[in-house]
């Protein structure tokens, strides 16, 4: 056995040091260093993989072939044999071409080439791997990055459209993962209770990204943690060891879909505590309504403070000192839950303006109307986050792949790439890609 695969194998073999003697040939007067080496092997590894990964094929699929008829899928009928058609595929190590039978029915008028499936080929000219490749890189760089990506590390070529229709094929699998994951925990109800329930925080937030037609459009996003898996890496910095982040384009009353299977995804159940943190956002709040109603609301300790910073800007002046200790006095009260002294505080400024009279106005009202979410002695008693860091995190997440640099999106576009971010910044490529199948008999 051993032998006779050494003997297919050879040819691929003598490939590498046909490659490798002509890099030394031609090295050798200008001398060796490590650098030249790795790229010489490189090359090597290169056209050596390209010529086994044919006689794999070769080896274990066969060319598709099985006599000169065979039944056609649709009509039943015959199909005839009628000859062998190349192809040529992009792997990680470059091109690769081979030759497969083609049938084709005259009733049908259909081709047909069976190895193509044996394979699990789709109609992109990449291999499974290249397109793996290309779907995880794509999640985190731009095309045109990931096309240079490629040429830096593998030394292969590929085009930057290539990468973009390879990418954003992945992308619409990872939705549709999602719609599916959705579709089924629709019908869920929560896992049931277990014995000492688990505090959860879900935070909710929007990133605006461009359109081509000049408009900007908000992608939501959502975090989900367990308290457990916030952890203090230095003194007042928290970093969150294991999270679920969601992200879609779309209305706040459709993302109550995607964000309550994350939060099944990610593991709550029933009896769970759940810790709601925004910034009081209206859409914000219609989310959590739908997703966890019985919910604990906290709202940003830093959005609050900024509010508070407002009134005491236009009462004693930006940037001066009386703001600034005035300030402190407040954010102070605020963090020890005596929201009622710093309304008093407040509402005691002699503000001299119209203007300010409306700012404190308006943020008195924003304080009573979100004080049932302020109780920052009892969170932080709790250890729970008194800021929506970890949604703030997420947003730059997203952001980062979907802003900067003048980009602007189609919708469909759009869509695919926030949902392959999404499934690299979840690791769950694996789930995706390649595309799982049921696998095929092997061929005779
Ligand atoms: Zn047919």
């Amino acid at each position: 056995m051993e032998e006779n695969f050494r003997a297919s194998m050879m040819p691929a073999y003598e490939e590498f040091i046909k490659i490798l003697s002509a890099s030394f040939a031609e090295n050798s007067s200008a001398g060796w260093n490590l650098w030249r080496m790795e790229i010489a092997l490189l090359k090597a590894v290169k056209a050596m993989a390209v010529r086994a990964l044919v006689l794999l094929i070769e080896l274990t699929q066969g060319t598709g072939y099985s006599g000169a008829r065979r039944r056609c899928s649709g009509c039943e009928g015959p199909m005839k044999f009628e000859g062998y058609r190349k192809r040529q595929l992009l792997s990680s190590f470059g091109l690769i071409n081979y030759e497969r039978a083609y049938y084709y029915c005259g009733v049908c008028r259909q081709g047909w080439m069976p190895l193509d499936e044996q394979l699990e080929l789709s109609g992109r000219a990449v291999t499974p791997r290249l397109q793996r490749v290309i779907g995880y890189l794509a999640g985190h760089l731009s095309f045109g990055v990931v096309a240079q990506t490629l040429e830096e590390l593998q030394q292969i070529e590929v085009n930057r459209e290539v990468v973009r229709q390879v990418a954003e094929a992945s992308g619409e699998q990872a939705l549709a993962w999602e719609r599916v994951e959705e579709a089924s925990y629709r019908q869920r109800e929560l896992q049931p209770a277990r014995r000492t329930p688990k505090t959860w925080i879900i935070e909710c937030d929007g990133k605006h990204v461009g359109f081509q037609d000049g408009r900007w459009q908000e992608v939501k996003v959502g975090v989900i943690y367990e308290l457990q898996s916030r952890a203090e890496s230095s003194p007042g910095r928290h970093e969150l060891l294991k999270r679920e982040i969601v992200a879609r384009r779309c209305s706040a009353a459709e993302f109550a879909g995607p964000f309550w299977s994350a939060m099944q995804r990610a593991g709550v159940q029933d009896g769970d505590r759940i810790v709601a943190v925004a910034d009081g956002a209206e859409a914000m709040e219609q989310i959590f309504a739908l997703v966890a109603p019985e919910a604990t609301r906290v709202r940003d300790f830093y959005h609050v403070a900024e509010k508070i910073h407002a009134v005491g800007e236009v009462r004693f002046g930006g940037g001066s000192k009386e703001c600034q200790a005035w300030t402190t006095a407040q954010l102070h009260k605020l963090s020890e839950s005596q929201l009622s002294a710093v309304l008093k505080s407040i509402a005691h400024l002699k503000l001299s303006t119209a203007e300010a009279v409306q700012t404190r106005q308006q943020v008195l009202r924003y304080l009573t109307k979100n004080r049932y979410a302020m109780d920052y002695a009892r969170y932080e008693q709790a250890g729970w986050p008194r800021g929506s860091g970890a949604v703030e995190g997420g947003c730059r997440l997203i952001g980062a792949r979907t802003n900067g640099c003048g980009r602007r999106w189609g919708e469909p576009g759009c869509d695919a790439i926030v949902a392959l971010r999404v499934a690299v910044l979840n690791a769950r490529l694996d789930l995706l890609l390649p595309k799982p199948k049921s696998r095929l008999p092997r061929a005779a």
